[in-house]
Order: C-alpha cells, then sequence, then structure tokens
C-alpha cells in the first residue's frame, strides 16, 4: 500500500512498506547502564555522561514561539494571517524533526553500548502539576524516547528496565544506602552524612536506577551473579516493584 499526504505546511510525503528480515541481535557489550532523565540535561548516565538538550532545538523552538506571536497579531481571514501560518507550520516541523533526531541518536548510542538499560518511569502527567516544569517536559519528550528505547532494545535482543518511579533514586545514598528526607531541586550536589561521599545529584540517581535496574534483570534471569541475563526472551519493559514507598532495595548495600 502507498499513502500519499500533504502536511499544514505544504510538504508532499510518500508511505509505503517494505518487509526486511528480522534483526541480527546486537553483539553484547558486557555492560549495564541507568539514566536519569531531567530538565536540566536531558539525560545523565550512571557512567556519569551528560547529554544536553541540544542547543540549536532550543533555538528553534524559540523561533516557533516567535512565530505564533506574530501570526496571533494578524487579522484572522487575511493573507497575512495565512502567510503567518505557514510560518509557523515550517517552523514546527523544525522542531519536530530536530527533536526526533536528537532522540533518536541518544536512544541508538544507548542501546548500541550496554545490554541493559534502565531507566525511571516517570508519570509525566504526574510530574506536569508542576506548572513551571510543565513547558520544559511536554517538550523534550521523554514519552518518545521511552518508546525508541523499547523498541530498540527489543529489536537488538536487549534489556529495558523501567524502574518505579515512587523509589527514591535521588535521594538514595548509592554508596551506602542512606535515604536523605528530603533533597530540594535546587541542590545538585550533596554529601551523604553515613559514609560522607560526594555526590552529583543525577549521577547519583542515574546509579540508584542501574542498581535498581539490575536487581530486576538478575530476578527475570534467574542467574544470581547476573551476568547472564537472557536476551530476546523477556517482557521489553518491567517494572521492578509496585507502587509502595520505597519498592526497590534489592542489590542496593545498605549501613
Ligand atoms: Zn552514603
Amino acid at each position: 500500500m502507498v499513502v500519499v499526504s500533504r502536511d499544514a505546511d505544504g510538504r508532499w510525503y510518500v508511505t509505503f512498506q517494505v518487509d526486511t528480515a528480522d534483526p541480527e541481535p546486537m553483539p553484547e557489550t558486557g555492560h549495564a547502564v541507568g539514566v536519569d532523565l531531567g530538565v536540566k540535561d536531558f539525560a545523565v548516565t550512571s557512567d556519569g555522561e551528560r547529554i544536553a538538550n541540544p542547543k540549536h532545538l532550543e533555538r528553534k523552538a524559540r523561533n516557533l514561539a516567535r512565530y505564533q506571536r506574530q501570526m496571533a497579531r494578524k487579522q484572522k481571514g487575511s493573507a497575512n494571517r495565512r502567510k503567518a501560518k505557514g510560518k509557523v507550520a515550517r517552523a514546527h516541523r523544525k522542531v519536530r524533526n530536530a527533536r526526533q533526531d536528537f532522540l533518536h541518536r541518544t536512544s541508538t548510542n544507548l542501546v548500541c553500548g550496554a545490554d541493559v538499560i534502565a531507566v525511571e518511569d516517570l508519570s509525566v502527567s504526574n510530574m506536569v502539576r508542576n506548572r513551571r516544569l510543565a513547558r520544559a517536559i511536554s517538550d523534550c519528550g521523554w514519552g518518545e524516547f521511552r518508546s525508541q528505547l523499547e523498541y530498540k532494545t527489543s529489536r537488538a535482543g536487549k534489556i529495558l528496565v523501567v524502574v518505579d518511579r515512587w523509589y527514591p533514586s535521588t535521594k538514595t545514598c548509592s554508596s551506602c544506602g542512606y535515604v536523605l528526607s528530603g533533597l530540594k531541586l535546587s541542590v545538585r550536589a550533596w554529601t551523604c552524612p553515613g559514609c560522607r561521599t560526594r555526590h552529583d545529584r543525577d549521577i547519583n540517581a542515574a546509579k540508584n536506577i542501574l542498581a535498581a535496574g539490575q536487581a530486576v534483570a538478575r530476578g527475570t534471569s534467574g542467574d544470581a551473579c547476573g551476568a547472564d541475563v537472557r536476551r530476546g526472551e523477556l517482557p521489553r519493559a518491567q517494572s521492578a516493584v509496585k507502587q509502595e514507598p520505597q519498592p526497590v532495595r534489592v542489590g542496593i548495600p545498605r549501613l
């Protein structure tokens, strides 16, 4: 079947289906990674890698906002309004494409670099209640990123573990398991009262997400050492535990 379509800014698209063989599983890397998704950085990994939102995406988003303001000032039904509308549609497309490109590159890099990827189950709708964060969150494409990770790990014979969102990954010391009573969003680094380890907020969270994810991957593979995680036979995404205050304690050493 061939579908020919035209989008709002006048571009034509031809869509057709092709049959291909199932992809070969990717070679094992022997590596597992935890990923903390954020607003300041798009993502921070347990390896200490920071993946910033690309600057060109921000610039395109600002352009889009400007064109939208311009359009709002034109009279309804006028030729100028129609022209302005075209500009908005083009700016929309550029933002969408730039974001898709960034998300695809980022998810592919992660899937190539690890056998097990652990992410937090961010319930976007819940976080969006904080209005100041709402715009930034809905703009950064976490939902799309998560679904890319799901199908890419599945195709590559790798494992994606989704850790319960009630798990206090940010407030828990990844070295000794000490749990802080609270940690303000503005605090980017802290020292553990239990073991005196100095933590970067996001890297520490990513390490905890990794530990929780590995515990889940171990449990489902039936191998106590976690060295042999079965590939391609597990469900693509697994929820670590149900919604209890501190569900995942396995694999996290405590004093
Ligand atoms: Zn500690």
